[in-house]
């Protein structure tokens, strides 16, 4: 069996970075940088005032108490206007830009004002309250490169510097086969035990919070005929995930089918708990990834194998998830054949960070994913930890998604 990294290493040598488009700023974010940028622009473009208060020459202000001319009033979004000259200063807004003479800004609120004079009760440091021209950003820098995520801030920056349009990967689409004779649609008209299929909602759900286009297939039954016929639909997407239909039982076809002509497969089964039968291939020529059906396998493959391959599609700097190290509230227990992703619930206490499993972790039980927030991994061999023993964690919500 295949370890988790061999297995993602393979995985990402055989889907491709996905060619570019332009997007407009407004429909950038959660996009990734296809080029690096270099400002032609200094930001900001002059140098200007930090506060509200008065643009005055330092040489002036040696002590407190002393009562200059104001000379000009400069709102922000004003020209420099006069130089201040000896024993003068500029009445200033945030923003606006430093008249020439100025080596300072006092606040407003270290002044004393009267009708055409202003007594400055603090003596200024040279510079004080002054943004200078490029202190952002000078022009000529290199201030993002490729495969850097569009956030808020960035997107902000290029705006800055002003650039309606940005260049970013495209994002890949992503089709999605459930499978399974006891699989119905919500909403279907269905039989007592059958079992809905919350994967088609789980997988829809995270290929879009990691900026693929979901493209879904519906559920095939366990008969290859039906696999291949709703196959066929994905030959135009970037990656294929299919849930369900790979492990052992007599009905489980995805294997089969990756091994028929035209289709391949790479390799079958994971050393990792939950998620052992992962299916790995290609299939319509598209790459193909056959996630087991179990809810939770489900989505901790996803997280190990498919999120990775999405990110990396899209041009993704980082493509796991992020670890943090926590301090265990309770004992846990392994089998420790396998490396175990337990969910996890992660949490601030006082300054320390401490984890405590979500409960019971058997792999059909969705609710431990949607209750805890990362994954606790143990290495293969540690069968049992203390409370208070320092683990791995792998965040998979932060509380927010895109
Ligand atoms: P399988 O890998 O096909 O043997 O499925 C393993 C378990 O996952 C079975 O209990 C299935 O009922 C369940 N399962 C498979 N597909 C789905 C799905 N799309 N949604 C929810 N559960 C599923
Ligand atoms: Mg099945």
């Amino acid at each position: 069996m295949l370890s988790v990294e061999k297995a993602r290493e393979i995985i990402l040598s055989k889907v491709p970075e996905l060619p570019s488009e332009q997007v407009s700023l407004e429909n950038a974010l959660g996009r990734y940088l296809a080029q690096d940028i270099i400002s032609s622009l200094a930001i900001p473009p002059c140098d200007n005032s930090a506060m509200d208060g008065y643009a005055l020459r330092t040489d002036d202000v040696k002590t407190i108490g002393i009562t200059l001319k104001i000379s000009s009033i400069l709102p922000a979004g004003a020209e420099p206007g006069n130089p201040v000259a000896k024993g003068q200063a500029a009445k200033i807004m945030t923003g606006a830009p430093i008249p020439q003479g100025a080596d300072a800004v006092v606040r407003r609120e270290d002044t004393t004002e009267e009708e055409r004079t202003v007594t400055i009760n603090k003596v200024p440091k040279k510079n004080e309250n002054i943004r200078f021209k490029g202190e952002d950003i000078a022009p000529g820098q290199l201030i993002l490169t490729r495969g850097t995520l569009l956030g808020p801030a960035v997107i902000g920056m290029l705006a800055s510097l002003r650039r309606p349009m940005v260049q970013v990967s495209q994002r890949p689409l992503v089709a999605v086969l459930a499978t399974g004779d006891e699989i119905v649609e919500l909403g279907e008209d269905a039989p007592k035990n059958a079992i809905i299929s919350s994967n088609s909602y789980t997988l829809l759900s995270l290929i879009k919070i990691t900026g693929g286009i979901p493209c879904y297939l519906g559920i095939a039954r366990d008969r290859k005929e039906d696999l291949k016929a709703r196959l066929a639909c994905a030959k135009k997407a970037d990656l294929i995930i299919t849930s369900g239909g790979v492990s052992m039982g007599d009905y489980d076809m995805i294997r089969e089918v990756m091994n028929e002509d035209g289709n391949s497969l790479a390799f079958w089964g994971i050393e990792m708990k939950p998620g052992k039968p992962l299916a790995f291939g290609s299939l319509c020529g598209v790459p193909a990834i056959g996630l087991p059906g179990n809810p939770v396998s489900t989505m901790t493959s996803f997280y190990q194998f498919a999120r990775p391959a999405i990110l990396k599609m899209q041009g993704a700097k980082e493509l796991l998830l992020p670890r943090v190290r926590a301090r265990l509230k309770e004992a846990l227990k392994n089998s420790g054949d396998r490396p175990h992703y337990i969910r996890g619930i992660l949490e601030r206490s006082g300054d320390d960070l401490v984890v405590s499993p979500t409960g019971p972790q058997g792999s059909g039980i969705l609710s431990s994913m949607a209750k805890g927030n990362c994954y606790i991994v143990l290495p293969k061999g540690t069968t049992s930890l203390p409370p208070n023993s320092f683990v791995e964690c792998e965040v998979f919500h932060i509380g927010c998604f895109l």
